[in-house]
């Protein structure tokens, strides 16, 4: 069972091959956790938004069965489309799509459940304790604050980056 049906990148933005193999490089590093939860994602896509980082598209059945269509991703930087966002960015923004394929609603469910995923993260690529440190603050929905820039996590720095 694939994990990925299809990849689509924005063929007018400037280095569109870059963005492919970035995109392709994000969901091999996220795979695993995918297999592991059954996650299937028809088709992975770039967007350019300023409002957005990541949107989940889905369908639902006459018989009330939701299914993910398509995962969209920002994966340039919202002042200057020549440049990417951090990878870890990127990564984080992936994490919280996964888990719209389990709770559609920002509720606390929904961020236990991206914790989760971060914490698997986490351990497969060996990143340290202190690199969610900043998730021990929540707001009153469980959602967490978040503060410091991803860039400078001290986790990212491990992580596979070649791509
Ligand atoms: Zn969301």
């Amino acid at each position: 069972m694939p994990t990925i049906g299809s990849y689509s990148i924005m063929r007018d933005m400037p280095h569109a091959s870059r963005a492919l193999r970035l995109l392709q490089h994000v969901a091999h590093l996220v795979k695993p956790i995918m297999r592991r939860h059954g996650y299937y994602i028809p088709r992975l896509e770039e967007f350019y938004r300023q409002d957005f980082l990541g949107l989940t598209e889905s369908v639902v059945s006459y018989r009330g069965v939701k299914t993910v269509t398509v995962v969209k991703l920002t994966l340039r930087d919202h002042r200057d489309p020549y440049r990417f966002q951090p990878i870890g960015q990127i990564i984080e923004t992936f994490l919280h799509e996964l888990t719209h394929q389990r709770f559609g609603p920002h509720d606390k469910r929904f961020w236990r459940q991206q914790q989760i995923h971060r914490d698997e993260f986490a351990h497969m690529y060996g990143l340290p304790d202190g690199w969610n440190v900043q998730y021990e603050d929540h707001d009153g929905n469980g959602r967490p604050k978040y503060s410091g820039r991803y860039e400078n996590w001290p986790g990212w720095s491990q992580v596979p980056f070649l791509y």
